[in-house]
């Protein structure tokens, strides 16, 4: 039921609001919402006329959700993020992420799984191809392509499979996995190993809390997540650890993942994911003390031991500004000290480089391609002085060499993603009209991840029509 716990008396307006379309937890027609400042904190009211408000908590503390708001420019055609002037797909955003659902079934069950696995279904070859020739011929490059499922890789011609994407003009393959199947199988591994510089892992991993492992997977994994990363290491597979965080459950130990993730020296990041009330997710889910993408941000920098500061964080401009936060940086030959970037360079200047480029190696590209533009445009002198600037920080110099030896350079650079996606409490229409992180259907149409997990979820994986448009009512 929508929660009323917090009265409209209680929450007045305060200097901040902003109108627009959210979704009833109850029945989830399409109805008006409104993001409000209530002291430090933003919410969000859905009003249905059927069934009440319902209130969720959005950001724990508003100034840095609207500082990170600042990093987005302005919008044009509706959602596009060319800037003005320019435009991409009649006024959308390209895809940066895409995510093909390659099975619907897990050696898993875990009570928090958003994607409710529990089939037996396998995508076909034919199926991969059909699929990824429609997304290209709408759209020549993608910056990254997610495998996922269910579990990938007990697909039974999962290293074809990953072949045939490799095939296409992708920049980064991620294979999304909770890593048991890459622990159990050498062969596995070899083969992952071969492919290894166009590919990462996604390796689930939330808590070194063997009671919080079987609250979040079902039981404890502690020592088979152990041999994942073990085996990733041996393999040197790049990896990033991806985390779902829920308050009051591990949202202490965020802490202990970064430095975690900086022991081993082929991670190079970790994804905080707030917990979503979507799938099979089991747990109680009060969306008034959820966590947040400012919460994930406070909760990790307390614990980083002054390693990080809220404001090395910046918003991901090619998405909606509350749908991704992140930051870049470089560590020392130590693992020890990392260097954030945003906290050296004026990020506001460089924001284009995080555009549609959630990898590093698309980044690098960017970084590229905008120094000559800048050059082109008599701007060159100052781009170079703010890229020497960085390089001139105490031990980043060590970095110079390292370009173009993918292996050293990549364990020598590491980012912190914050995604909070969505479920009915906290849908915002216009995040998934800016959305850059999409399914794809059997007829070559794409759909936000967000609204594929709130409406369609249950559908068969592999072969399910996602009709569009979506099926807001
Ligand atoms: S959360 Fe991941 S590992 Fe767990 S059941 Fe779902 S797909 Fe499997
Ligand atoms: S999947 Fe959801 S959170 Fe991610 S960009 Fe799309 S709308 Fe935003």
């Amino acid at each position: 039921m929508p929660n009323n716990d917090i009265e409209k008396s209680e929450i007045t307006v305060a200097d901040w609001s902003e109108s627009t379309t959210g979704l009833c937890p109850v029945c989830l027609a399409s109805v008006p919402a409104t993001l409000f400042r209530e002291k430090d904190q933003i919410y969000l009211r859905q009003q249905c006329v059927r069934h009440g408000d319902s209130t969720a908590l959005i950001a724990s503390d508003a100034e840095e959700y609207l500082r990170l708001r600042t990093y987005v420019p302005p919008r044009v055609s509706g959602g596009c993020c060319c800037g003005p002037g320019d435009s991409c797909d009649i006024g959308k955003p390209p895809t940066c992420i895409l995510i093909l659902e390659i099975t619907n079934a897990c050696n898993l069950a875990c009570p928090t799984c958003y994607a409710d696995a529990h089939g037996h279904e396998f995508m076909s070859l034919d199926e991969v191809r059909s699929r990824l020739d429609m997304f290209f011929s709408k759209q020549p490059l993608l910056d990254v392509l997610m495998l996922s499922g269910g579990e990938p890789t007990i697909h039974p011609q999962f290293i074809e499979l990953l072949d045939i994407v490799l095939n296409y003009p992708v920049n980064r393959v991620l294979i999304n996995t909770n890593g048991l199947r890459i622990a159990q199988s050498d062969t596995l591994l070899s083969q992952l190993s071969i492919r290894r510089r166009r590919i990462e892992l996604y390796l689930s991993l939330s808590s070194f809390n063997p009671e919080t492992h079987k609250r979040l997977y079902g039981k404890d994994l502690l020592v088979q997540k152990a041999a994942a990363f073990d085996a990733a290491e041996r393999g040197k597979l790049f990896v990033n650890v991806v985390a779902t965080v829920e308050s009051g459950v591990n949202d202490s130990e965020l802490g202990s993942l970064f430095r975690f993730c900086l022991s081993k020296p082929n991670i190079n990041g970790l994804i905080l994911q707030p917990a979503m009330n979507n799938g099979r997710y089991r747990n109680e889910y009060d969306p008034l003390t959820r966590t947040t993408l400012t919460g994930a941000i406070t909760n990790l920098c307390d614990q980083s031991e002054g390693a990080l500061i809220p404001k090395d964080f910046v918003g991901l401009p090619c998405s909606h500004p509350d749908c991704a936060a992140l930051t870049y940086g470089f560590l020392d030959s130590e693992r020890k000290v990392l260097t954030p970037l945003p906290r050296h360079l004026d990020v506001a200047r460089y924001i284009d480089l995080f555009s549609d480029r959630i990898s590093f190696h698309g980044m690098l590209q960017s970084a590229v391609a905008r120094l000559w533009e800048g050059i082109k445009c008599g701007q060159g002198l100052s781009s170079l002085r703010d890229i020497w600037r960085v390089l001139s920080l105490p031990g980043l110099c060590s970095l110079l060499p390292l370009i173009g030896r993918q292996d050293q350079l990549g364990s020598r650079i590491f980012r912190v993603v914050v995604k909070p996606f969505m479920d009915a409490h906290t849908y915002d229409s216009r995040r998934t009209d800016q959305c850059c992180t999409r399914m794809i259907d059997n007829a070559g149409n794409t759909v936000s991840f967000c609204d594929y997990n709130i409406f369609q979820r249950g559908s068969k994986a592999g072969n399910a029509a996602i009709p569009l448009p979506m099926l807001r009512k």
